[in-house]
């Protein structure tokens, strides 16, 4: 499944570090796709992907597309933000529960705070520079 993308006409404020190990995410996330990786050991999959699995500690790992569908956990507003974030305040921010079972932190694109257990969608903020993950309520 392919996330909804919105595309912004400037560069991210705090460009993760992209390694030889999350260069797949970042470029599959790009494209749309939401993916992390799942351990062929134990059958336990995490969010963010890692190189072993936090679990069992097995290198057995393979990446799996997730659906980018899940509910809001948690919100808030950021009023007072690091200095590389202030131009961005306020915004929100939230805990989402996925529909796989990984709670992930994400932006909260919403105007006003959604009811928690709201549906949500993972979206793409492409970026000039390379996209990031957002979380917006579903709208029916
Ligand atoms: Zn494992």
């Amino acid at each position: 499944m392919t996330l909804p993308i919105i595309n912004l006409d400037r560069t991210r404020s705090y460009p993760p570090r992209v390694s030889e190990f999350t260069h797949r995410f970042w470029s599959s996330l790009r494209e749309g796709l939401f993916e992390t990786t799942s351990c062929r050991d134990c059958a336990r999959t995490t969010f963010p992907p890692k190189p072993f699995c936090p679990h069992c500690w097995s290198k057995n790992l393979t990446w799996i597309p997730l659906g980018g569908r899940g509910r809001l956990y948690s919100q808030t507003v950021i009023h007072a933000a690091p200095a590389v974030f202030r131009a961005e305040t306020p915004y929100r921010v939230g805990i989402v529960d996925l529909d796989e079972g990984l709670r992930i932190a994400t932006r909260i694109i919403a105007d006003n705070a959604p009811d928690l257990d709201t549906p949500v969608e993972i979206v793409v903020l492409r970026y000039v520079d390379g996209p990031l993950f957002a979380a917006r309520p579903l709208t029916a």
